[in-house]
């Protein structure tokens, strides 16, 4: 009779250590739904964790609560806790107080955040034997991390000077990103494999083709998510937008989870009112920039250089580029 071995530090971590993402609404709800099927379909052995605020439906919830290990009600509007007052003093940071409620996660030992428009096309978990902080280099300044994905390590000391950080220093971006890179500032830098920024396939096609195969987690960084393109049930293919036809193997990925494992559960819930949550924050975005005079076009502008079509001598130029940053910078 052969006992079963069990290594005991391996053991341990699975239970201690967690993938962490987030939702604000139904839309990024689906989307988190979609990734954490993708990494159980990959075979994580680690625990799945989402941060939820209350304006997710309950229907959703409880379809959160069926995938996930954990469902945590964050609501930093209603907390009483010291977020509350920063949020008061920093009211532009709103869904960056709720990301940095992971800190708060203390009963796990180490954990991996992943935006909720990601995709595991891999096991990532050999993520957790890095150290906090580590990040994949953002493709738009490399010397910045991309918050999408982030190795850290919980504590409630941690998030308590992260609070103080966004209070007093703010973040240079008005997200997450800004915030997280002025407080982490000798980060470890992993493969560009564990957050792949879908649009650069594109941009540097020969290195695609080279380590394109060894991806595994796909990132729809940008105003366009998975969740607002056309599916093809006919075809069973997503019709992608022009400009963005690279990402169709990604998108077909995520629509399959979606349309096999997800929406099936979801009886009641209308993925174009979903998507329309989600738009109405970009649209909330395009508002608030739009009060400056530079709306539409940055959205769109966002959407070409993500692209890798740029218009270095139109609306990119410096002089719009330089109007933009500025313009940023005084709200
Ligand atoms: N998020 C959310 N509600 C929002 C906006 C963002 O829950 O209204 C969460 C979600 O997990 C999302 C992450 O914050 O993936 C970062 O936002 P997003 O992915 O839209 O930013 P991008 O990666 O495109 O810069
Ligand atoms: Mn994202």
């Amino acid at each position: 009779m052969g006992a079963e071995i069990v290594n005991v530090s391996d053991s341990k971590d699975f239970l201690t250590e967690a993938y962490v993402t987030l939702a604000t609404n139904d839309g990024y709800a689906v989307g988190a739904l979609v990734l954490a099927h993708s990494l159980k379909s990959q075979g994580t052995t680690r625990q799945l964790c989402i941060l939820v605020t209350t304006s997710v439906s309950e229907t959703v919830r409880s379809v959160l609560s069926n995938v996930f290990n954990h469902v945590i009600i964050v609501d930093v509007f209603d907390s009483k806790d010291s977020a509350h007052l920063s949020l008061l003093k920093r009211p532009e940071l709103g869904v960056t107080f709720t990301k940095l409620h992971c800190w708060t996660l203390t009963q796990f030992s180490k954990c991996v955040f992943l935006d909720a428009d990601m995709l595991a096309m891999r096991n990532p978990d050999e993520l957790f034997q890095y150290p906090e902080l580590s990040a994949v280099a953002d493709i738009g300044w490399p010397d910045c991390f991309n918050s999408g994905m982030f190795v850290y390590v919980p504590s409630k000391d941690t998030y308590e000077r992260l609070l103080q950080h966004a209070e007093v220093t703010g973040s240079f971006d008005g997200g997450d990103q800004g915030l997280l890179n002025t407080f982490f500032t000798n980060w470890n830098r992993v493969s560009f494999v564990f957050n792949m920024v879908a649009s650069v396939t594109y941009t540097y096609l020969p290195a695609y083709k080279k380590f394109g195969k060894d991806v595994k987690l796909v990132h729809f960084l940008g105003a366009t998510k998975p969740w607002h393109q056309r599916y093809d049930a006919q075809s069973g293919t997503v019709r992608t937008q022009s400009g963005y036809e690279q990402l169709t193997p990604y998108l077909n990925a995520w629509w399959n989870i979606y349309i096999n494992l997800v929406r099936p559960k979801l009886p009641e819930m209308d993925l174009r009112e979903a998507a329309r949550q989600s738009f109405a924050t970009a649209a909330q975005l395009s508002e608030r920039i739009g009060g400056l005079g530079l709306g539409e076009s940055l959205l769109e502008g966002r959407a070409r250089w993500e692209r890798g079509q740029v218009e270095y001598t139109g609306r990119d130029s410096f002089d719009n580029i330089q109007a933009y940053i500025e313009s940023r910078l005084k709200m």
